[in-house]
């Protein structure tokens, strides 16, 4: 898997991740959604520069402009529920995207510090010859991402895979490395060192799905 870290280039991007993390920022709950989506603006005009691109001419009310268009091939699959800011990001920029959601969550059978990653609804379209890009903003284990290219098996081969995230840990990028070919792209934003013993990311930025969208009952 080839890794594309953004961080190490100092960018704008490092506000709308400062703003991300920061625990007092976060609490506008608008502004955090935001911010992701920002977030997968940026990754997108990055991913981009990797994708096939095909020469056109466009006709203005001038004369002919000769240009090169990307290939519009692309499925955008986001998991239920903390991948949806982050897939409306990329759907601004790939605005002619078809688009797949799977739901994917954590269920601890009896102990709290162990979990199976359940997959459940499942919407996709074809994925034969496609680039697909699968979106997961928090790469903490790397399970939810792993287990949901599983379920995305039946519906064809893509041509590409990229893989779209905000924060991994170290641990849950090894996991993804291990899992994907060597040509599979993983844009992610930052990489931090730690997983607590609940699964989260430290220092990550808490729990995505509840700061984009508040608290739920279910653990
Ligand atoms: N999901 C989150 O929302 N946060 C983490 O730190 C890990 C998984």
């Amino acid at each position: 898997m080839q890794i594309h870290n953004l961080s190490e280039t100092p960018s704008i991007l490092n506000t709308f991740m400062s703003e991300l993390r920061d625990k007092t920022i976060q609490k506008d709950s608008m502004r955090f959604r935001r911010n992701i989506e920002r977030i997968g603006e940026i990754m997108s005009y990055e991913l981009s520069k990797s994708l096939q691109f095909n020469a056109t001419t466009i006709e203005t009310p001038l004369g002919n402009s000769e240009t090169v268009l990307h290939k519009k091939d692309i499925v955008l699959c986001s998991i239920l529920r903390a991948g949806v800011p982050l897939h409306n990001g990329l759907l601004n920029y790939f605005d002619a995207a078809e688009n797949a959601f799977i739901s994917a969550y954590r269920h601890h059978k009896h102990d709290p510090e162990s979990f199976e990653i359940i997959v459940e609804y499942l919407a996709c379209p074809s994925l034969e010859g496609k680039t697909l890009i699968l979106a997961d903003p928090m790469l903490a284990t790397g399970q939810s991402m792993v287990a949901t290219f599983e379920a995305l098996k039946p519906f064809g081969t893509p041509k590409d895979i990229h893989l779209v995230s905000i924060i991994g840990a170290q641990e849950g990028v090894d996991y993804v490395s291990s899992a994907f070919d060597a040509d599979v792209k993983l844009w992610i934003a930052a990489i931090d060192e730690n997983l607590n013993e609940k699964g989260y990311i430290i220092p990550g930025l808490g729990d995505a799905g509840d700061l984009a969208f508040g608290n739920k009952l279910q653990q």
